[in-house]
C-alpha cells in the first residue's frame, strides 16, 4: 500500500510540476500587447507593440489576412509592427496572431483580438479633362504599363523596417482633400481618394516621410512624375505629379530629404501634391499615419549584428 501511496504521489507531484511549467511557459514569454491608436478605423495605420519576458530571436504574426515581421528595440524585449486596415474592410473584431521564436528554437504563441470601427468619408464631383476618364488604345496600352512599373516597385522585398520615429508630412501647407472621399470624374468613373490632397504652388519641395529606399522615381500616366519610397516590410509612401524627380530608383533616402518639386503632371485637376501611404495592397490614411507617435528603432544592420546567431 505504502508503495502504491508513494507512486500516486510522484505522479501528483509530476502532473503539478508539468502543468507548473506550461503555465509559466505560455502566460510570461508574452508580455502587454498594444495597438496605437486604441481605437482603429477602416482606413487607419496602426502600431502593434508586443512586450517579451524572453528576447525572441523572431516574432511574426498575421493580422487580417496579411504576414507581419516585427522590428525589434535595441533589447529586443519590445517589438514594433508598422500595419494598417484596408478602407474596404468590414468592421468587427479581428485576431492579431503573433509567434515568438526563441533562441533556443521553442516557440510560443499569443493571439488578441483587436476592434476595427468604420471611418466615414464624403463624396466629391470632380472634372478632368476626358482623356483621364476614357483613355484611347495607345493610352490604355501606357497604363498597363505603369501598373506593371507600380507592382513591381510594391513588390520589393526588405527583411527589415527602415523607417524610425514618426513620419512626417513631406510639405507644410493646408490639404484640399482627405483621404477616403468617394469621387466621380466627369460624373462618370467612381473611385476613392486613396491619399492626401496638400495645396502646393508649382516647384515647392517635398520631402521624404521617413527613411528607406526609393524603388520607382518616373513619370506614369495618372500619377505624373512619381516617386515611391519602401520604408520596409511592405510600409510605402507615394508622392505624386511632381514638376521635378530629384531621386532615382534604388537611393537610400533620409527622412525629410527633399526627393522632388510638386507640380500637376499626369491627372492633376491643377497644381497639388497628391500623398499616399500603401501597405501590402491596402492604402491607409497618411493624416493619421503623421499623428501616430512611432519609436526610434535601431538601425537594420545594428539589430541584425545584436540577434542571437541562431535567429534567420
Ligand atoms: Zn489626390
Amino acid at each position: 500500500m505504502i508503495a502504491i501511496r508513494a507512486a500516486f504521489q510522484s505522479l501528483l507531484f509530476f502532473l503539478f510540476v508539468t502543468l507548473a511549467t506550461q503555465a509559466t511557459a505560455t502566460d510570461h514569454t508574452f508580455g502587454e500587447v498594444t495597438s496605437t491608436p486604441t481605437k482603429i478605423m477602416t482606413g487607419s495605420p496602426c502600431l502593434f507593440r508586443v512586450q517579451m519576458s524572453e528576447a525572441p530571436a523572431t516574432l511574426a504574426g498575421t493580422w487580417q489576412g496579411h504576414d507581419l515581421s516585427f522590428a525589434p528595440s535595441s533589447n529586443r524585449h519590445i517589438w514594433y509592427a508598422l500595419a494598417g486596415v484596408d478602407v474596404e474592410a468590414a468592421p468587427g473584431t479581428y485576431e492579431l496572431q503573433l509567434v515568438a521564436t526563441i533562441p533556443d528554437g521553442t516557440v510560443h504563441r499569443e493571439t488578441k483580438s483587436i476592434a476595427v470601427a468604420r471611418a466615414q468619408f464624403p463624396t466629391e464631383k470632380l472634372r478632368v479633362p476626358q482623356r483621364y476618364v476614357e483613355p484611347d488604345a495607345e493610352t490604355r496600352v501606357r497604363i498597363a504599363a505603369d501598373k506593371q512599373l507600380k507592382q513591381a516597385a510594391f513588390a520589393h522585398q526588405t527583411t527589415s523596417a527602415e523607417w524610425s520615429g514618426s513620419f512626417r508630412p513631406p510639405i507644410q501647407s493646408t490639404v484640399t482633400e482627405g483621404f477616403g472621399t468617394r469621387r466621380t470624374f466627369n460624373g462618370k468613373l467612381a473611385s476613392i481618394h486613396n491619399g492626401l490632397d496638400y495645396h502646393a504652388a508649382p516647384g515647392t519641395p517635398v520631402m521624404a516621410a521617413n527613411s528607406g529606399e526609393i524603388v520607382l522615381a518616373r513619370e506614369l500616366f495618372y500619377e505624373g512624375n512619381c516617386v515611391i519610397i519602401d520604408h520596409g516590410l511592405g510600409f510605402t509612401t507615394l508622392y505624386m505629379h511632381l514638376s521635378r524627380l530629384e531621386v532615382s530608383e534604388g537611393q537610400r533616402v533620409e527622412k525629410g530629404q527633399e526627393i522632388g518639386l510638386s507640380g500637376s503632371t499626369g491627372r492633376a485637376t491643377g497644381p497639388h501634391l497628391h500623398v499616399a501611404v500603401r501597405w501590402q495592397g491596402a492604402y491607409l490614411d497618411p493624416a493619421q499615419l503623421w499623428t501616430l507617435h512611432l519609436p526610434e528603432l535601431p538601425s537594420p544592420a545594428l539589430s541584425t549584428a545584436s540577434a542571437p546567431a541562431s535567429s534567420r
